[in-house]
């Protein structure tokens, strides 16, 4: 059922305009009707909110230039005074959870309580980062020699330049930026080309916490543009470490590139994620898990499930019961309280979503529900589509490609080894989880010889991670990890220390000389 009628363009650029001046950013003084100038939409309608100037080259070696300058002096800033810019944004961000959930709602079309979730994201983040601004701890370590200490420090790295995708356009850019800030390092960010309001929006709360808490302005550089304008800062030697989240396409690019000039790379690629439901599964819990992880989002989270590989004696169950709730999950406009699916990011999402479907029935697939446009009339420009379910005869190459829209392909299977290496069988490694009430399985799939991917689930679905966990993935995902655990070495340098307080100098590995 779709929601009452949608909201206008006009409504949508005002709501923006009043949120981003409630942030700081004056939505006029970016807008330009010459030069080169990069359009901000709203997939809620498909309508331009605004024409903003875009960076031009000039703009991004210059931004990349006081980065650099600006790490200098802030690498030696104590990591707990920095710690203090990040409680700051951290605040900030709790001020105007509001502000820039609206932002997020307008420009990537999430729902709102998924909007307000992804804010929340930031802050947790932040608090996160500050108390890991007191603890960076390098290991002292049991050395061979007499008389010597043998030590590890960990020091600020250099300017991070962080490339980021559309589906999650600020909680990717915080979980970067607030541990590289504690860590020591400037923030040059290319975020989106879709999401160019809510990337306007972070970059004037962060600038207000830097001129609160006395922390340079460079520790931030905001980069307005598409494609050729993240290979411009990809490609600069000055960025230490590129940390780039998107699509499989993008990282194939951008890995050799940081690598021809020996940059540290982390990468957050895309996911082809899999549940597998054994005959012990609680099946209130696993429809539960399955449907919000399949269809939440609108099927665009890169831990979006899209593979259900069911044990054949539960897969008639389960699956009548999951197209009975997708049936019912109502679609429209993410504004409205009541709505569950928002629209995809564009029409070309919307085709790609069709072409799979169809992609699939070619291959033998049997559509259960699902895959009609809705709105159409009402908003030609925008793509509304039901989330879809597809039984699969075999894994066949549309269900080893992502397609980021909601189509949730189902496999069964015999045996649990079956099931397993169905389950590894895809080019990617990102999410991953096990509904089960089976002690024996559910380790099984956690062990060496399980689960292939980064993030290995018992009895939830694969999407929603909390930021307490490093995050990334394996294979095609390309092997980063960010956010909490131990991700914050990847944005700082280790160095090796000897120290000899002794009169002697006996060397390693008994080697005698002189
Ligand atoms: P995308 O690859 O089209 O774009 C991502 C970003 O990369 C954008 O800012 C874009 O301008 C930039 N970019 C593209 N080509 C580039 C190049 N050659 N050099 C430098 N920058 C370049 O992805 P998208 O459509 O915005 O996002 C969806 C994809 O992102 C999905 O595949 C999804 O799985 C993935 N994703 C992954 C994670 C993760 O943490 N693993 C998180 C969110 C999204």
């Amino acid at each position: 059922p779709a929601g009452p009628r949608l909201p206008a363009t006009a409504e949508l650029r005002a709501r923006a305009a009043a949120a981003l001046r409630r942030c700081g950013a004056d939505l006029d003084a970016v807008t330009a009707s010459t030069g080169e100038t990069l359009p901000a939409r709203t997939p809620l309608t498909g309508g331009t909110l605004a024409e903003l100037a875009a960076t031009t080259p000039e703009q991004i070696d210059a931004a990349v230039a006081e980065a650099h300058r600006t790490f200098r002096q802030w690498r030696t800033v104590p990591a707990p005074r920095r710690g203090a810019l990040v409680k700051r944004l951290g605040a900030l961000l709790t001020a105007h959870q509001e502000d820039l959930a609206d932002l997020v709602t307008i420009e990537a079309g999430k729902i709102r309580s998924e909007a307000l979730g992804e804010v929340q994201e930031m802050i947790d983040i932040c608090d996160f980062a500050v108390g890991l601004s007191r603890q960076l701890y390098g290991r002292t370590i049991a050395g061979e020699r007499p008389g010597h200490r043998l030590s590890e420090s960990w020091h600020p790295l250099g300017v991070v330049g962080v490339v980021s995708a559309f589906n999650f356009p600020v909680a990717v850019w915080s979980w970067n930026t607030a541990i590289a800030l504690v860590c020591g390092d400037p923030v040059v960010w290319k975020p989106s080309e879709l999401t160019p309001l809510t990337a306007l929006a972070c970059d004037a709360l962060l600038a207000r916490a830097a001129a609160d808490t006395g922390a340079p302005a460079g520790v931030h550089r905001l980069l307005l543009g598409a494609r050729d304008c993240g290979e411009r800062l990809v490609d600069d030697p000055r960025v230490a470490l590129v940390s780039a989240t998107g699509s499989v396409r993008m990282g194939r690019e951008v890995a050799p590139r940081v690598a021809a000039r020996f940059g540290r790379c982390l990468l957050e690629l895309g996911g082809n994620n899999a549940a597998v439901v054994t005959p012990s599964a609680d099946l209130d819990l696993t429809v539960r898990g399955v449907v919000f992880s399949a269809a939440g989002t609108a099927g665009q989270r890169c831990t979006t499930l899209r593979r259900l590989i069911v044990h054949e004696d539960v897969a008639e169950p389960l699956l009548a019961r999951t197209v009975r709730a997708y049936q019912q999950l109502p679609l429209g406009d993410p504004f409205d309280p009541a709505t569950l699916v928002g629209p995809l990011i564009g029409p070309a999402a919307g085709t790609a979503m069709t072409e799979a479907l169809a992609a699939a029935q070619r291959a033998g697939g049997k559509l259960l529900t699902g895959g009609e446009r809705c709105l159409a009339d009402e908003a030609p420009d925008a793509a509304y589509l039901r989330p879809a379910i597809v039984r699969m005869p075999e894994q066949t190459e549309i269900v080893r490609t992502e397609t980021f829209a909601p189509i949730l392909y189902v496999l069964t299977y015999r045996t649990f080894d079956e099931a397993l290496a169905l389950h590894n069988d895809v080019p990617q490694g990102l999410s991953s989880s096990i509904f089960t009430r089976d002690q024996r399985e559910a380790e099984r799939f956690l062990a060496a010889d399980g689960s292939d991917c980064g993030i290995a689930n018992v009895n939830i679905g694969t999407s929603g991670a909390e930021i307490g966990g490093a995050f990334g993935g394996e294979k095609e995902t390309g092997g980063g990890r960010e956010s909490g655990s131990d991700a914050w070495r990847a944005y700082m340098r280790r160095a090796t220390n000897t120290v000899n307080h002794s009169a002697d100098l006996p060397l390693a590995q008994g080697v005698s000389f002189l």
